[in-house]
Formats: C-alpha cells, structure tokens, sequence
C-alpha cells in the first residue's frame, strides 16, 4: 500500500495553539495558529484546526500539550500553565471524530523531537531542550530517542523558600526565569519606585509589559530592564547547569520567544552556567538557539506520526 504522504501535527501552549500539515520530510505544507487562551474550547478549536488539513493523505494526528501527560490514556493530567486542557481526553476524541491513529505527548517534548528530526538537534546523538516562554518546559534527546520522561526542567527547585508556583513547589525555575517571572519582576519593581523609562511603556498602562519591551527598552540602555533580562538569565543558568550536571547533554537548545533577547538574557545564562556546571561535563556541552523556532512543536508532533506509523 502506498504510503501516506502527510501527518498533522498540534502544539497546544500556554499561549498559543499551532497546528500544521508536515511532509515525511518534516516540511509545513500548511499551518493555522490561533490563541489557545482566549477559546473556551481548546478541543473543539483543534478539531476545526484538523479538519482543514484532513484528507486521505494524513497518516495520522500528533498533539504536543503542555503539561504533565498520562500517554497510555491520552490525557493531560496536570496543565498548571493551561488548567482548562486537564482530564481531557485528546486521543479517543480526535480518533473518534476523524478515525486515524493519535498521538499525544508534553509539549516541549515533541519540540525536543522536531528540533532532532529536522532543527537544532539533528547533529547530536543527546541534547537537553528548554522551551523558555509564558512559563519554561523542557524535553530530552537521549541517545537518539526522545526519553518517555515528564523532564519538566521549568520545575526544577532553584530557592528552597522561593516564591509558590501553580505546580504546586515553591521556588521553581519558571518562577524566576520565565517571560511571566520577568514581566512580574518588572512591574513589581516599577511599582515600588525603581525609576526606568519602561514607566512609559504601553501608553502607560505597565502591566501590559511584554519580555519583547522589556528587550526594547534593554537596548535603549534602560538599566531596570536590563536587570530584570539579567536577573531571570542568572537563574536561566542555575537551571542550564543541573541540566548539564545530570544528563551530560552533547548540546543544550533553547527554544521559545525569550531567545529574542539572546545577547542579555541568554549570554548571561550561559555565563552563569559556565560556572556552575562540573567543567569536565560543561568543556563537551554546546549551547545554541532552536533552529526551527515556533515550528518545532508541529513538526515534533508529526514526527511522533511518522515514527509510529508505516501507513
Ligand atoms: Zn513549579
């Protein structure tokens, strides 16, 4: 039988909902992106999203969700950046509505697996993926394979009484390092006094502060947004290094909008890292951007079609 020539893959974020048709050779034929927080319905928004590209070229539906997956049952069992995807259950109802194999699987981990398929990754054998966004997630290439694991970095524990996160911890990684950690920070600072021109920001509305602004005003030499970009790179770094430590990675990719700000946010992260990680292990790891950017959800989705599937 001939083989199918397409498979349709979804990203489900904290902010966004990306699905796309991709090729066996992990190519957007075609792609729809729409905000994943102001639907009531994320299910019903990705059945019409997969409704466009279904024919009977798709070999099969893969869905990259944030938060923690139950594989086996196809659900979300805990989503504390998305908590209306939790209990759904995403592979019997996209099956039952469009008959075709479905695979689901964390977010950041189908972006581990697009980035090794076509991206970033594809020269190594094992890397660490941080997607740093609204919140931060992570995936891991292991010897060629994307690791069954939960390998949510973004949770890592970096201050032992820190501040309370959705997940449940306190003190994690996301809650100091994230584009929601860095926008809190800024506003708290300006709120309390601190003089920086990001006061004039979105007609001076601060709390419609984006990490993109807060770039901007970086640039202009701002010296709040500058801290604030360095702030959350340094505690980037604490989490790099654990990474690095425990899984002695060939390269660690970064992933998601944040990378924008590479030159402050991410240098500083890489500097911090550099001095804690253990060198022996730090001296043989790179570190560089994602090379397929938004896309890497989709087409790590479709992959997970295409792995499984021969039809
Ligand atoms: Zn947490």
């Amino acid at each position: 039988m001939r083989q199918k020539r397409y498979a349709i893959g979804a990203d489900i974020g904290g902010t966004n909902l990306r699905v796309a048709l991709v090729d066996r050779e992990g190519k957007i034929v075609e792609r729809i992106k729409t905000s994943s927080t102001e639907t009531d319905d994320v299910f019903d928004s990705l059945v019409s999203a997969i409704d466009r590209f279904y024919s009977d070229d798709v070999a099969g539906i893969g869905i990259g969700v944030a938060g923690v997956i139950e594989r086996a049952k196809g659900i979300v069992k805990r989503s504390p950046n998305l908590p209306s995807v939790e209990g759904i259950g995403f592979i019997d109802g996209i099956r039952q509505k469009f008959s075709l194999p479905v695979y689901i699987e964390n977010d950041a981990n189908a972006a581990a697996l697009g980035e090794s398929w076509t991206g970033a990754g594809r020269e190594f054998n094992s890397f660490v993926l941080f997607t740093l966004g609204t919140g931060i997630g992570g995936g891991v290439i292991y010897d060629g394979h994307l690791l069954d694991i939960a390998a949510e970095l973004g949770h890592i524990s970096i201050e032992a009484d820190g501040v309370r996160c959705p997940c449940g911890n306190n003190g994690c990684l996301e809650s100091y390092a994230s584009a929601r950690a860095m926008t809190g920070r800024a506003v708290e600072s300006i709120e309390s006094g601190t003089e920086s021109l990001m006061k004039g920001c979105c007609e001076g509305n601060v709390y419609k502060i984006s990490p993109e602004d807060i770039y901007s005003y970086a640039l202009e030499g701002d010296n709040l947004a500058r801290e604030t970009l360095k702030t959350a790179g340094r505690y980037l770094g604490v989490g790099i290094a654990s990474a690095i430590n425990i899984f002695s990675p060939e390269a660690v990719i970064l992933a998601g909008g944040l990378i924008g700000a590479w030159n402050i946010y991410v240098e500083t992260a890489i500097k911090e890292a550099s001095k804690r990680a253990f060198p022996e292990i730090y001296g043989s790891t790179k570190i560089l951007p994602s090379l397929l950017k938004d896309d890497a959800g989709v087409i790590g989705a479709a992959c997970l079609v295409f792995d499984k599937t021969n039809s």
